[in-house]
């Protein structure tokens, strides 16, 4: 008679916080046959708070196309075993789709154990809407990249949701001042769970000002929400006769050019007129 085919199991850790690991992780994590670990002296740590001893095994972005067959051999062969990440759920930002698509493939039961998630976990207590939001993960690391990317943004009618860490932060805050409406909500969730735990809800226009003055706020793990768009915050920003000259600019020359005329022109806000040029370059 085959071997009965094993399970894998997708196991949320913690994000901070020790005690964040549930009961029922604590008994996958001592009953499986191995762990697979992004980072195996990470979790010996957490293993070895909770008294578990356990075979470990590496499984990070830069094996897992290697090290997710022989997992899934090991599993054919009647073996359980639990996916963990670093921190959190596994798979949000972190390794481990070619081993689950391949254990789906092999006709491999995958069960999720759920618990800590610092979008999730931020998302809950931002005072944000969020019956629908938008998760993007991490940003792009050049500034050029970043904005483009908040300016892909704009109009975005839901929450949406970024992670960050400590080198990027303030660089990242700059970008999103000089790109989003400076009335705009923002919430920075910093260090979730964990003795300085901070979550602030500021605006855009304040939120550079909070960084630069406090440095301790640059310090740590960031999940960033932002408001989406109000629909009446939409496309009116500029008046009719506005958005006509800078139409009839835009024909002629650069959006920075037609913008900085435009500002001289009519007065209205840089940042505003800037937002509408974007929009009216992308629909000519
Ligand atoms: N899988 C994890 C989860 O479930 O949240 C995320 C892993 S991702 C590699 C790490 C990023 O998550 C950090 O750079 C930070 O943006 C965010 N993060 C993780 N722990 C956090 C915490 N305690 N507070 C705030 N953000 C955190």
């Amino acid at each position: 008679m085959p071997n009965q085919i094993g399970k894998l199991y997708v196991v949320a850790t913690p994000i901070g916080n020790l005690s964040d690991l549930s009961y029922r992780a604590v008994d996958i994590l001592q009953s499986v046959d191995m762990i697979a670990a992004e980072d195996t002296r990470h979790v010996r740590h957490l293993l070895q708070h909770y008294g578990i001893s356990n075979k470990l095994t590496p499984l990070h972005q830069h094996n897992e196309k290697h090290a997710s067959p022989l997992l899934i051999e090991k599993m054919q062969q009647g073996l359980s075993i639990a996916l963990v990440s670093d921190a959190g759920t596994p798979l949000i930002s972190d390794p481990g789709l070619p081993l689950i698509k391949l254990a789906k493939a092999a006709e491999i039961t995958v069960s999720p154990i759920p618990g800590a998630c610092a979008l999730i976990a931020a998302i809950s207590a931002s005072g944000l809407p969020v019956s629908q939001f938008m998760f993007e993960g991490f940003l792009p690391r050049t500034s050029s990249a970043r904005k483009t990317f908040f300016q892909n943004k704009l109009d975005c009618p839901y929450t949406w949701v970024v992670y960050e860490s400590s080198h990027r932060i303030l660089a990242t805050i700059k970008d999103i001042t000089e790109i989003l409406p400076g009335e705009r909500t923002i919430v920075i969730a910093r260090e979730l769970t964990k003795l300085y735990e901070t979550i602030v809800n500021t605006t855009v226009d304040q939120a550079l000002e909070l960084f630069e003055r406090d440095k301790n706020m640059q310090r740590g793990e960031f999940v960033i929400l932002v408001a989406g768009t109000e629909p009446t915050q939409n496309k009116n920003d500029i008046s009719p006769e506005q958005e006509k000259l800078l139409t009839v600019l835009l024909k002629e020359c650069s959006i920075k050019s037609a913008v900085a005329m435009a500002v001289e022109i009519t007065g209205a806000r840089k940042k505003t007129l800037y937002q509408a040029a974007l929009k009216l370059s992308e629909s000519q």
